[in-house]
């Protein structure tokens, strides 16, 4: 179940994603970001671009093997312009601008290209859409110090603060925790008032499909969308089709009756796929609320600690948003008013 992403992606970015031992591991960075997706390594690089001292990313795999690696890698907040809320599409927005701002700033590292779009007739012009593996390198690059293939097990909570964090290296001492989990971990305790927040949420986690055709003897103008699924083209000529949503089934395989939907749409959408063969079908799972709007916030009860979690469908348009507001909070000590709508605190 290889993606295209891992056939595609640059070997000098595959390092990148790859590297990071345990003799990385800061025993007091001043900021700790804990899971190496797109929504730590983006907190992580504007933590340092803000100036807050040394950080340290901690994950338990390779960086973003997970969604932030497998996803379409649409970035359009256009799409939630259709009937998201409000707070939701200027968070959308500021995220897609601060991607096109970094990626100008560090010289195209990110990758971004610009496109429009057409969903069911609708005209969404100046989106953009990357490979998700490079956008996450480029993120990496400027993370810090980046620990790899290291868990972390375990806090230590003492006066509403986090007072020690255990990773399956030695422990460290941070400044200010970031948890950047996709859903947080039920296994971390972060004491009573953190528990009853946390773990009274039901964090879904939804599958979804995505496949590559061969590459198409055409170039499209647009990428279209349906009511379910979008379709972009590669650099290289590939279709790519996705996702779909399989809130039912847990299991990560690929199932052929839904790559036979998948490529049903796909054509419906794209007539001139019809004849393609598929190349590579993979899936991903969404790290999900109940509301589908991710939670972005101090971790309750906890002072130095806090939260970007539940990105759903869109962790690699929001990632940098949420890690530049993460970043003036730390500082200032003030929640950012952009963050207001996404606080745990909803679903109380
Ligand atoms: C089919 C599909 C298509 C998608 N398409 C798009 C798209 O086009 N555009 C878009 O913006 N979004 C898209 N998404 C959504 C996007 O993939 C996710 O929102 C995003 O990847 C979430 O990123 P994350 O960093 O929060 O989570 P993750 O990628 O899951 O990263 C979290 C990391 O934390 C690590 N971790 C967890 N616990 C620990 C621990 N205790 N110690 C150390 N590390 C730990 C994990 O190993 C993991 O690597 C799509 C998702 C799917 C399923």
């Amino acid at each position: 179940m290889r993606t295209v992403w891992e056939d595609t992606v640059g070997d000098d970015d595959r390092a990148v994603l790859e590297r990071g031992t345990a003799r990385e591991l800061d025993p007091a960075p001043d900021v700790l970001v804990v899971g190496g997706g797109i929504v730590g390594l983006a907190a992580a690089a504007l933590c340092r671009r803000a100036g807050l001292g040394r950080v340290n990313v901690v994950e338990t795999q390779t960086l973003a093997w997970g969604p932030s690696g497998r996803a379409a890698g649409f970035l359009a907040p256009g799409l939630h312009e259709l009937g998201d809320p409000a707070p939701f599409v200027a968070l959308a927005r500021v995220g897609l601008a601060v991607h096109r701002e970094l990626d100008a700033t560090w010289d195209g590292a990110l990758g971004l290209h610009d496109v429009d779009m057409d969903v069911m007739g609708i005209a969404l012009p100046q989106q953009a859409e990357v490979h998700p593996l490079r956008l996450a390198a480029a993120y990496a690059r400027r993370a810090g110090a980046v620990v790899t293939g290291v868990a972390v097990t375990g806090v230590d909570t003492a006066g509403g603060r986090v007072a020690r964090v255990h990773t399956g290296a030695g422990d460290i001492t941070p400044g200010a925790l970031v948890l950047a989990t996709g859903l947080p971990p039920a296994y971390l305790d972060f004491g009573p008032a953190s528990r009853a927040g946390l773990l009274d949420v039901s964090w879904p986690s939804i599958k979804g499909h995505l496949l590559t055709t061969e590459p198409a003897p055409f170039r499209l103008e647009v990428s279209p969308g349906g009511p379910h699924i979008g379709v972009r083209q590669l650099p290289d000529g590939r279709l790519l089709a996705g996702g779909t949503l399989d809130p039912d089934d847990h299991e990560p395989d690929v199932r052929d009756d839904v790559v036979a939907g998948l490529r049903e749409e796909m054509v419906a959408l794209v007539p001139g796929a019809a004849g393609l063969s598929i190349d590579h079908a993979w899936t991903c799972f969404r790290p999900g609320t109940p509301d589908g709007l991710p939670v972005i916030d101090r971790v309750p009860g906890l002072e130095n600690a806090w939260m970007s979690v539940g990105h759903f469908r869109t962790g690699l348009l929001l990632a940098p948003a949420a890690g530049r507001a993460i970043a003036s909070w730390i500082t200032s000590g003030e929640r950012p008013p952009e963050l207001a709508s996404f606080g745990l605190g909803r679903f109380a």
